[in-house]
Order: structure tokens, then C-alpha cells, then sequence
């Protein structure tokens, strides 16, 4: 069991209120500092290891400034996730661009950010050969197709539209040791949300089996294998948090057996997690405006989907907590819903919760992670203010909420044929 507890009290809510109004994620930095210090604490044996965290997760610069000061890299895949890395001072080989379907602006830029470049496919070679060169670091990305089995967020691997066969690979690195290539790497990532620490172990198996095949066929010699991200977290309260000891113990066990058997060593272990190093410490925290009683009971609150999608697109749990009434019984039956003209715009369905009173304050939990980060403006919603809670119980906003003029910013209302108003 999870506890689910807020990191602050109804009455310091209030008081931010007063100066951000909700809805807002709050993010909490001591707690994300002393998870990002577990994760490389886990994997000290490893010679070389670096977690990049995947900027999609969590695209804010102070977050990232802080993961960079935690000797974290950036794992980017477009331009402007390059251009925020490189303007919090992330940069060179502590960027990986895991990209797919890439236009060559963004190699080109990755190219010259001197990024470790991370090819989806075998046809990208030319591709980034003609666009931006052949870099000194190539790394590849594998699909093990049926070899693996995926989950709800990847989908299957043999369908999903990543990376390269093995026999691709093969050729893909023989492609680049003809042209001169010396430094390689091999990643792959095809789950996301995953609880089972077994699930990295055997995704090492996967790729330090391929190192030792590619490496023995091909005589060329790795630096990194990557294993993605995709460690899950416990949204529900019954669930619980990957334990990291036992994925990197097993990890070391193999690495044991098949790279330092084979005179592989020493082989880099570098991870591109996002949910599980800021998931947990961000809260969505939103006002109840409205309770609606037809069929069934409805508590309205000032946030919508488009600040946490994942409920309406993944049916996600996420945990509710009605701040000042945590020990109160759950004996009301909630669905928690926000202002979308769409019927998936829902919070919490069928949710046991304490009664819930207009102006109570809710706190939907776990949202640090793929919240914010997947909000969007469809029927005219505004994101949402990001506030970052520091280790001293300060509060700073880091991301203001979106205005009206925000949302007309790329409309230019001047051409428009003269209205007359009557
Ligand atoms: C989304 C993604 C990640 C991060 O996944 P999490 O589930 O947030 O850990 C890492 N690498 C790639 C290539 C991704 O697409």
C-alpha cells in the first residue's frame, strides 16, 4: 500500500490561492530530488550511469534545471524539446534524441547541439547522411516485435511503428562501420507504465543478448545500451512503487553473464524514464464549483481534461483527496467531471469520496508527470498556471496559466471581411 498524502495543508492551499487562483499543478522539489537521488543510487554499480529524462513528461525548464542539477540528462524528441534542453544548459552527449518519423530540421539541430543521435529507422541513415552528416555517436532503436509483450500505452510491439528488426539492425550497424562510425549504442522502449520489476531485467536480457550478437558478427564495440523508459508508478493506492533495488540487482546479474563474460564491458546502462521521476510529486489541485444530481452525482470543478487527459483518454485512475476531509468516511459516490463539451471529460467515475460541498478544495494526485505536459486548448480551454513548491516551503510559479490572448495569438482577425454590427 501507497499512502496518498499531499505534501501540504488545506491552509497553505489557501494561501497560494489567493495568489494563483485554480486550477494549478504544484510540483514538489524536495520530493523529486531525493527520488532522482534513489534512481542513481540503485544503479551505482553500473560504470557510467545516466537517467535522461523524457522531456515530454514534464517539458518545464525549472524542473529540468533541477533534474540537470541531479546529474540527470535530457531525452528530446522534437525541436523544441532540443531548444528547452539547450536553454537550461543541457547539451552535448547529455541529450539523447529518441525521435521518430524526424524532419531534418531536427536532426539538423540535434547534429549541431552535438546530441547523441537515437535512429528509428534503417532508412534514416541517408536521410541524416544527407541532411546533417553522419555523427561520431550513433545509436539505434530496436523493436523486438513478438519477442516482448507490450501494454495499453505502447500498444504491442510488432504493431507499434518503432525502431528496427533485428535483422535491420545488423545491417544498420554495418552500414555505419563502413562509414566510419566507431562509438554505438542500442536502445529500445516499449512499455510505459510499467510496475513489474522484471520487465527491465528481461528488456536488458533483450539488449545485452543483442550486444553480444552484434558486437561478436559485426566486430564493432558498444558504449551504452539504453532501456527506455516506461517504469510505472503506484496511481492507485494499492499498488506499489517499482522497487529499483531488485531491477538493477537482476540487471547486474546478467550484466554479469553476458557482457562481462563475453570481454563486453565496460558497457554504459543509461535509462530515458519520465513518469517515475516526477509523476508522483505533482497534484492538479482544483476548486468544486458545481454538484449536479440527475441519474447519477456530479461534482463540477474548475479543472477539465485539457489540464489531465489521461483519465478521459487512458481511463486512468487518478487518487482524490478533498483537502480537510481526509478522515472523513467515502460514503458519497462521485462522478468528478470537468467543463468539456465531451462526456470523457471525467476526473473520477463511480469514486467513493467524502461529500464534496461547492469551494472544496480537490487535489487530484500524480499528475507530474504526462499532465500538464498533454494539455491542449480544444473547445477553447486554457491551460493551466505550473507552481513549483520548494524544499523550504516557499511557493514560485513556474509557468503562468494561459489568458484569453494566449488563445488568440496565432489569429490575425484584420482580414477578416468587414463585419457590420447591427
Ligand atoms: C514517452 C517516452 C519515454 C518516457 O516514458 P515514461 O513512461 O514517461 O517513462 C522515454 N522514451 C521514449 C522514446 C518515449 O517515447
Amino acid at each position: 500500500m501507497a499512502a496518498k498524502t499531499v505534501p501540504f495543508t488545506k491552509e497553505q492551499i489557501q494561501d497560494i490561492i489567493k495568489r494563483y487562483p485554480t486550477p494549478f499543478h504544484i510540483y514538489d522539489e524536495q520530493a523529486i530530488r531525493e527520488n532522482a537521488r534513489k534512481l542513481t543510487a540503485a544503479f551505482s554499480w553500473v560504470p557510467g550511469f545516466k537517467e535522461y529524462f523524457a522531456v515530454k513528461a514534464n517539458p518545464n525548464p525549472y524542473l529540468l534545471a533541477i533534474l540537470r542539477e541531479e546529474g540527470f540528462g535530457a531525452d528530446c524528441s522534437s525541436l523544441p524539446e532540443l531548444i528547452l534542453a539547450e536553454r537550461t544548459g543541457i547539451t552535448g552527449e547529455n541529450v539523447m534524441f529518441t525521435s521518430n518519423n524526424t524532419p531534418a530540421e531536427e536532426y539538423q539541430k540535434a547534429m549541431e547541439m552535438g546530441a547523441i543521435i537515437n535512429l528509428d529507422d534503417i532508412t534514416h541513415i541517408p536521410f541524416l547522411e544527407k541532411c546533417a552528416g553522419i555523427p561520431e555517436l550513433i545509436c539505434f532503436r530496436y523493436n523486438p516485435g513478438p519477442l516482448k509483450k507490450g501494454n495499453t500505452i505502447i500498444g504491442k510491439p510488432e504493431e507499434a511503428k518503432y525502431g528496427l528488426t533485428r535483422p535491420q539492425l545488423f545491417d544498420a550497424y554495418r552500414i555505419m562501420k563502413e562509414k566510419g562510425v566507431k562509438r554505438f549504442g542500442l536502445h529500445t522502449m516499449v512499455a510505459s507504465n510499467e510496475l513489474d520489476p522484471n520487465y527491465f531485467v528481461e528488456t536488458a536480457r533483450i539488449l545485452f543478448e543483442l550486444v553480444r550478437d552484434i558486437s561478436q558478427e559485426i566486430g564493432i564495440r558498444f558504449e551504452f545500451v539504453n532501456i527506455g523508459g516506461g517504469i510505472g508508478i503506484p496511481y492507485r493506492p494499492e499498488q506499489e512503487a517499482v522497487d529499483l533495488d531488485v531491477v538493477s540487482q537482476g540487471i547486474r546479474k546478467l550484466y554479469n553473464e553476458i557482457i562481462i563474460a563475453n570481454g563486453l564491458d565496460p558497457l554504459k546502462i543509461v535509462m530515458e524514464n519520465g513518469r517515475m521521476i516526477t509523476g508522483p510529486y505533482g497534484y492538479l489541485v482544483t476548486t468544486a464549483i458545481h454538484r449536479k444530481e440527475i441519474y447519477k452525482n456530479y461534482i463540477g470543478v474548475d479543472a477539465c481534461m485539457a489540464n489531465l487527459m489521461r483519465p478521459g483518454m487512458y481511463g486512468a485512475y487518478h487518487h482524490i483527496t478533498v483537502l480537510g476531509k481526509e478522515d472523513w468516511p467515502l460514503d458519497h459516490v462521485y462522478d468528478v467531471v470537468g467543463s468539456l463539451c465531451e462526456n470523457n471529460d471525467k476526473f473520477a467515475i463511480d469514486r467513493k469520496l467524502p461529500l464534496i460541498e461547492e469551494g472544496d478544495i480537490l487535489v487530484i494526485h500524480d499528475t507530474g508527470a504526462h499532465g500538464h505536459a498533454m494539455g491542449f486548448n480544444y473547445n477553447g480551454k486554457l491551460r493551466s498556471a505550473e507552481l513549483l513548491l520548494r524544499p523550504d516551503g516557499s511557493v514560485i510559479q513556474i509557468r503562468r496559466r494561459e489568458t484569453i490572448d494566449d488563445y488568440f495569438a496565432t489569429l490575425d482577425f484584420s482580414c477578416l471581411p468587414t463585419v457590420s454590427v447591427r
